[in-house]
């Protein structure tokens, strides 16, 4: 299947991690490898990432950066590694695999998780395995909206105050 993300109509030809300019055949090929486009640095480190990441946060990874987002995959934070990073929007996104439910240390790992994170401004979006898996376009729609929101709040604080 031939796809070329909507987002990147307008750099295409850029590396979605560095903005290194791209050749159209190096572009191609690494939308044909990985479904973005990277330059070779940046497309190995992807790859290497990749493959440590749990499945379904690589999808909505992928799902992301198609949408613009600037995430990082794997992220080591300095006490943990985080599935994806969104430094601009200080926010993290933790996909749950289904077995942390079910475990009151997991559990209690995840929320010591969330506190560290949060003690560096960072906020944790914890995303349900099903919803990646049953609905990966809606999710990635309300996560990207979220961003955003989260993104810009000195200009619209007034209006909300004045609400
Ligand atoms: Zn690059």
């Amino acid at each position: 299947m031939k796809f070329v993300p909507m987002n990147f109509q307008n750099r295409k030809t850029n590396c979605c991690y560095c903005s290194e300019s791209l050749s159209p055949k190096l572009y191609s090929l690494s939308i044909e490898n990985f479904e973005l486009p990277f330059c070779i640095a940046c497309g190995e480190a992807f790859k290497a990432s990749s493959q440590k990441a749990n499945p379904l946060a690589l999808s909505l990874f992928i799902e992301l950066k198609k949408r613009g987002v600037s995430a990082h995959l794997e992220k080591w934070n300095g006490d943990q590694t985080v599935d994806i990073s969104i430094e601009e929007a200080k926010v993290n996104i933790e996909v749950e695999a289904g077995q942390h439910n079910f475990s009151a240390d997991q559990a209690m790992r995840n929320l010591l998780g969330a506190l560290l994170a949060f003690k560096r401004g960072y906020l944790t979006l914890r995303i349900p395995n099903s919803l990646v898996k049953y609905n990966l376009q809606h999710t990635a729609d309300l996560i990207t909206e979220f961003l955003t929101e989260t993104k810009e709040p000195v200009e619209n604080d007034s209006i909300l105050w004045q609400r």
